[in-house]
């Protein structure tokens, strides 16, 4: 009896609160996203090298297609504000759309449905090797060169440049853009 008694005490003194907290801790996770993420509109760009050949990412399955009327909506689910964070338009495979605040370039490949191994590739901001260039937060005009595998480093002379950004924001068709 004794020992289902101490059984007992530890459950109610330890496992419950322990769960309560785990709760908790997931339903702040939950929506952390939502809290923290504000609106916003600025743009990156990026390209992609693996084993010395440049990937294309203008093909319509990485695009993200939204209706007018989706835009002005106020409140997002955690799945739209994912995507929000870092996406592409317009069948433009290397501009990058940011329109949610604290994007970081893996929330690009990862709404692109496009995993990299990073084990296995170098990233490069606005000329510069990035260490976990994946955690970096993406800002206005960024231009990442991502090499996977072996790779001329003569290709980081083909990063998107800014000029290069501002010309395709402009001619962007995507409703609110
Ligand atoms: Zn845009």
């Amino acid at each position: 009896m004794q020992i289902i008694k101490q059984i007992n005490k530890r459950f109610l003194y330890i496992t419950v609160p322990l769960i309560i907290l785990l709760i908790i801790i997931s339903i702040f996770f939950i929506f952390k996203n939502q809290l923290t993420s504000a609106k916003a509109h600025y743009h990156a760009g990026f390209i992609v090298f693996q084993n010395n050949k440049k990937l294309s990412f203008s093909d319509s399955k990485y695009m993200f297609i939204e209706p007018c009327a989706l835009n002005q909506k106020s409140s997002d689910s955690t799945a739209v504000v994912q995507i929000k964070k870092a996406h592409l338009h317009d069948n433009v495979g290397d501009l990058v759309h940011i329109e949610r605040t604290g994007a970081i370039w893996q929330d690009l490949f990862t709404n692109i449905n496009f995993p990299i191994d990073y084990s296995n590739a170098i990233g490069y901001i606005n000329g510069k090797k990035i260490f976990n260039f994946q955690t970096q937060s993406i800002h206005p005009y960024d231009s990442l060169v991502v090499l996977i595998g072996r790779n001329d480093s003569k290709f980081l002379k083909q990063a998107v440049t800014k000029d290069y950004m501002i010309k395709m924001a402009k001619k962007s068709t995507t409703c609110g853009d």
